[in-house]
């Protein structure tokens, strides 16, 4: 038997264990901040997905080239999470449970396809989704809920700080992320879910320095290269 490729895996920390990505969930407009800079104050959270091979692991640093189809590239750094339970129509408590771990991540973004896509009422992928639109960092193996609560995020490029918030300002906290969406989708081991950016994205250019941080949790370093 040979397999037609090979699912994306991110690695663990301080051990060998990988995490076999199947899904990539993301929460749109979870903080407060960020829905009003995009427009839309009172939206309620709501998901949206990306293909897993969207999925890039970073180890410390990476460089990734530039996408292409866009001359607005945005970056938004969110906490991921790692879940590594099977089920549906969770409890808040179940969903509690199904966290195995945590990651740093950057949700790339094409701002001017997906804001095109927003003014023709057409779906967010091709703003959403594209090789290397989901950074990630070593994950920290945690099966607690509460571990990352609060705590600072931000992100800065080349030195400037671009993104400056802490994960208390979630409008919806994880065990709701997790209990929400099992309600619409069986949730299984593999799936990673991005939780929202806070305010400050803004545009890369190739030759820029991203670096992005949770307290508690692996830097990650990006640096963007020249289209390919
Ligand atoms: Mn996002």
């Amino acid at each position: 038997m040979q397999y037609t490729w090979t699912p994306p895996t991110i690695p663990f920390l301080s051990n060998n264990d990988q995490f076999m990505v199947r899904r990539v969930y993301c929460i749109g407009r979870n903080y407060r901040s960020h829905a009003i800079e995009m427009g839309s104050p009172d939206a309620e959270p709501f998901y949206f997905c990306k293909t897993s091979d969207c999925v890039t692991p970073c180890d410390g640093h990476t460089s990734i080239p530039y996408p292409p189809g866009t001359s607005m590239l945005h970056h938004e750094v969110e906490l991921v999470v790692a879940l590594g339970g099977s089920g549906a129509a969770l409890s808040a408590e179940q969903a509690a449970g199904f966290v195995v771990g945590y990651g740093v991540g950057i949700d790339f973004t094409r701002r001017d396809l997906q804001s095109h896509a927003k003014s023709q009422r057409r779906p967010w992928t091709s703003g959403k989704n594209f090789a290397n639109a989901a950074v990630v960092s070593k994950l920290l193996p945690s099966s607690n809920i509460h571990a990352f609560a609060r705590g600072r995020i931000a992100l800065s490029v080349n030195g400037e700080r671009r993104q400056d918030a802490d994960l208390n300002q979630l409008i919806w906290p994880l065990s709701t992320i997790i209990q929400r969406l099992s309600t619409i989708n069986r949730l299984e081991p593999g799936d990673l879910v991005f939780t929202g950016t806070p305010a400050g994205v803004s545009s890369v250019q190739p030759g820029d320095h991203i670096a992005a941080t949770i307290a508690g949790l692996p830097s990650l370093s990006v640096e963007i290269t020249p289209p390919r």
